[in-house]
């Protein structure tokens, strides 16, 4: 059944993939990131190719865009089936290095932002008595290295948010969904917005050697929307098969 699907940070890597592989299937895909001149070309390509998208500028660390983001696809399509909470970002850096903006850039968007998307789409979801979150976190979710305390942090809460609002929705009957993934290295612009000068040679050098494209993480996501409503896949974790 095609489903609508809002997709946050669809501005590129991960985001974008998914939204183009979705809109193939049929399915109608709501574009939300800051840059709006990517939102559109991708809205473009996918019109192309005969697939139903639309777009709304939205900084994900302001609850009241988010709440646009959710009010576009419910005026456009009547509905909202899918939320993808996708929008993030890992300037990985030692916490000696003091990057305080960093921290907090994290904190607003992998995790606030998170929860301003559940906020958001939730009550529409409740309403029609159906839908599904698809929460990226990372295989950081699950272990940490030196540089990666924060981000492993808000990527270890966007797991525990996700497994409390499943249970929550479990015990509510309310037939929605929740789906945590977590890639280990995707090929995408993560690794361009790291600002320590030092971490990021070093992270560029690991993907330049271990990294999966992001239609590979599009593809175990199309797998979890397409699952029949009786069941759920709770997390899918996944790596480039050469990664530890
Ligand atoms: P990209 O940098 O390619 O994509 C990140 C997206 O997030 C962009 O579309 C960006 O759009 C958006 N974004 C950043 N800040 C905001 C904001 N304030 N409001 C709205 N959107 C925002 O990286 P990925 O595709 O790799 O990242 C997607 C997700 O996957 C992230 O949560 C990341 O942590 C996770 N992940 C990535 C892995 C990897 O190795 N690449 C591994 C595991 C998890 P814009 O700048 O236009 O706002």
């Amino acid at each position: 059944m095609a489903k609508v699907i809002v997709i946050t940070g669809a501005s590129s890597g991960i985001g974008e993939a998914t939204a183009k592989l979705l809109a193939s299937k049929e399915n109608k895909v709501v574009l939300g990131a800051r840059r709006e001149e990517r939102l559109q070309k991708i809205f473009k390509d996918i019109e192309q190719s005969g697939g139903q998208a639309t777009y709304l500028a939205t900084d994900v660390s302001e609850l009241e865009q988010v709440k646009a983001l959710a009010q576009k696809a419910i005026d456009t399509y009547g509905r909202l089936d899918v939320w993808m909470n996708n929008a993030g970002l890992m300037p990985h850096s030692e916490f000696i290095k003091g990057r305080v903006e960093d921290w907090n850039r994290m904190i607003d968007i992998n995790l606030r932002g998170v929860l301003y998307g559940i906020n958001a789409a939730l009550p529409q979801m409740r309403k029609q008595q159906s839908g599904q979150f698809i929460n990226i976190a990372s295989v950081a979710a699950h272990a940490v290295h030196s540089g990666g305390g924060v981000y492993s942090a808000t990527k270890a809460g966007v797991w525990m948010i996700s497994e409390a609002l499943r249970q929550e929705e479990v015990a509510a009957k309310s037939h929605v969904r929740v789906t945590v993934v977590s890639p280990g290295a995707v090929s995408t612009e993560l690794v361009d917005h790291v600002t320590d000068p030092d971490t990021k040679k070093t992270m560029e050098n690991f993907y330049a050697s271990v990294s999966m494209p992001s239609e590979r993480v599009a593809q175990a996501i199309s797998l979890a929307v397409a699952l029949p409503e009786d069941s759920d896949i709770n997390e899918i974790v996944m790596r480039p098969s050469n990664q530890q």
